[in-house]
């Protein structure tokens, strides 16, 4: 499968910076993977535009799983899906006040409306000292996806909370060893032909230094890259590991 190298912005960059941003993917050769970059909300309709010019698929960062109501400030899929391919969901910076449940109802909402999550999962440090680490992303995995029956189109970001945004990364075994027990809880839900569809990206403190050895591993299908995904050079040099 083609791996998935995605940018998270999160709350960065205006409508001007991010065009400025995208103007050097202009010639961007991007066959063997697809590349993805997940703007701020504001950002979408004019980073559409100026994506339809080059091989660059676009994202959104949430959404409300409802398609419209009275919810102040919120976003539903039927808003962003003029726009774009993917939508992350469940990232850590927002689970401390999302559930699982919550997050299975946007994961239902955005394949109903044909955008495919990028569902986040992911242990703190302290579940990971008390070996509770994969009983933790086997429940996320689980309830995120309840009753969904075509799990090829969701992406699972690995995502350990303690390697996002701390300049720590998660060896590439301890984060292979994770994606193959991630691929495991899919295969006994799903089979193994659909759970070998599934694109399981590694998150967390990735950089043009450590993005080659993490590829090399055999359930490491991508990546999202946050705080190295800001500049263009760096981001083109994790593009092009
Ligand atoms: C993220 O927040 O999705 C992330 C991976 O951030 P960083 O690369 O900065 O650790």
């Amino acid at each position: 499968m083609k791996p998935l190298i995605a940018a998270n912005w999160k709350m960065h960059k205006t409508t001007r910076e991010a065009l400025k941003f995208v103007d050097h993917f202009k010639v961007c050769r991007t066959k063997d993977r697809e590349v993805l970059i997940c703007a701020p909300f504001t950002d979408l309709p004019d980073l559409c535009l100026a994506l339809s010019r080059c091989d660059i698929k676009l994202g959104a960062q949430n959404m409300h799983y409802r398609d419209k109501g009275a919810m102040t400030g919120e976003i539903s899929a039927p808003m962003i899906k003029p726009y774009v391919d993917y939508v992350i969901l469940g990232h850590s910076e927002r689970r401390s006040f999302e559930s699982d449940k919550v997050v299975n109802k946007k994961v239902l909402s955005a394949l109903k409306h044909g955008i495919k999550p990028v569902m986040c999962v992911g242990e703190t440090l302290a579940e990971r000292r008390k070996k509770q680490h994969k009983r933790k992303i086997r429940k996320q995995v689980l309830e995120g996806l309840k009753k969904v029956k075509d799990v090829s189109k969701v992406v699972i970001a690995y995502e350990p909370l303690w390697a996002i945004g701390s300049g720590k990364t998660a060896s590439p075994e301890q984060a292979e060893e994770m994606h193959a027990y991630i691929r495991h809880v899919l295969k006994e839900k799903y089979g193994k032909k659909k759970a070998d569809s599934v694109r399981i990206i590694y998150g967390g403190s990735v950089k043009a230094g450590n993005i080659k050895q993490l590829m090399k591993k055999e359930n490491i299908n991508g990546v999202l890259v946050g705080g190295a995904s800001l500049s263009a050079a760096k981001f083109k040099k994790i593009i092009d590991y």
